[in-house]
């Protein structure tokens, strides 16, 4: 076994996310140091008492492949990017997590949900997507859950949406009944309305995103409102084909910062972004959604957040505003920990013990 630098166990943790990402997209060396110094940071206990530290072995290729839909919405994000290169991403960032919201339904509703969301919108309403829930991150603490029964009562306890002290409707995920799955739920305008909402902290990105708590308790709620099509793969989906989009927009945000003296590139960081972004379109044009989308989406996640914090902690941002901003950008849709984590289950049982 050779390591090309001086971090074996973070070399060996950050090779499945590489890998996967490898499968499009080489990372450079810069950006296999931040990963691999990441992973090093970030193993748990579990982790660094039962691991034998073996090397993962390649999964190969997928031989399941399912096309992934190509919504008209992804014009709309496309040309969204472009505009966040000209006034970074604080005037955009509702228009780009309404247009996600857009794809979210395009993937989940039926024919009646897409035409009434469409309604909303062309009213002018605006949406927020409610998963963070207050009872916590394991679906058994979460509190907000549609109930089985008929007409189902629909209880809601979100907290750090995006927007969601003032829209008018919401995409809420809740737990069915006291099973463990979750299911995206369309709350109405005129019952949203009635909801408990608070801005949650100071809003981000120049004032332009407030996160909000969400409360509401609706006794007679309709099974119609949930968003079931494509079943529970269609959030594993959403996300795969969402996070890519959302990575370019970073980017194009961390280039405008640049170009307005409000942040500095080292080596490393132009080496992440460049990377990023080449990486992200090479994910985006990938057309279908295999065994490897999800690890390269949270791979692509990590790298992203590892990179904005690498900004901060190196003294390239001076402004503490946007500091706070990059740091926030990395927890929001998987934390780096989150994104390791789960990549590092996934993939836990492939090892070549020989090596
Ligand atoms: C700007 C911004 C916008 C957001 N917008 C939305 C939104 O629109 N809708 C929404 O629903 N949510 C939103 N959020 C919430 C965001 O998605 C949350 O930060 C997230 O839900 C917490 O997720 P996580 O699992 O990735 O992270 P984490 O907070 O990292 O962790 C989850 C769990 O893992 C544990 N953990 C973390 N690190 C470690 C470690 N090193 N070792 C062991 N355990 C660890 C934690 O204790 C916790 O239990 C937003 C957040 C921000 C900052």
């Amino acid at each position: 076994m050779s390591f090309e630098f001086m971090n074996p166990i973070g070399e060996i943790l950050s090779r499945p996310a590489l890998g996967a990402l490898a499968r499009h997209t080489e990372a450079p060396i810069e950006v296999r140091r931040l990963l691999a110094s990441s992973a090093a940071r970030l193993t748990d206990s579990s982790m660094v008492i039962e691991e034998e530290f073996h090397p993962f072995k390649d999964v190969g290729e997928s031989r399941v492949r399912n096309p992934l839909p190509q919504p008209d919405v992804l014009h709309a994000i496309r040309s969204l990017i472009e505009e966040v290169r000209v006034t970074g991403f604080g005037p955009n960032a509702a228009r780009f997590f309404g247009l996600l919201g857009a794809v979210m339904i395009d993937l989940s509703g039926t024919e009646a949900q897409k035409e009434r969301v469409q309604g909303w919108v062309d009213a002018g309403l605006t949406a927020c997507f409610a998963m963070t829930d207050r009872g916590g991150p394991l679906a058994h603490q979460w509190l907000s859950e549609i109930s089985t029964n008929t007409p189902p009562r629909l209880t809601v306890d979100k907290v750090w949406s995006m927007n969601a002290n003032r829209s008018d409707f919401g995409i809420m995920i809740v737990r069915q009944g006291k099973s463990m799955v979750m299911a995206p739920v369309l709350v109405p305008p005129e019952e949203f309305a009635k909801a408990e909402t608070s801005q949650s902290g100071p809003a981000f990105l120049d004032g332009h995103l407030p996160l909000g708590d969400v409360k509401l308790t609706i006794e007679e709620a309709s099974s119609d409102w949930v968003l079931r099509t494509g079943g529970p793969i269609s959030s594993k989906v959403f996300l795969s084909l969402a996070r890519p989009f959302l990575i370019q927009a970073l980017v194009a945000h961390a280039r405008w910062l640049e170009e307005n003296g409000r942040l500095r590139l080292d080596t490393t960081a132009a080496a992440a972004l460049e990377f990023l972004s080449q990486a992200a379109r090479n994910q985006s044009a990938k057309p279908y959604f295999d065994k490897h989308s999800e690890d390269q989406a949270m791979a692509l996640k990590w790298v992203a957040n590892e990179t904005w914090l690498h900004l901060v902690v190196n003294g390239l941002v001076p402004g503490q505003d946007d500091a706070r901003d990059l740091i926030s950008l990395s927890k929001m849709e998987g934390s780096s920990y989150r994104c390791f984590f789960e990549i590092y289950q996934r993939n836990k049982r492939f090892r070549d013990v020989a090596a």
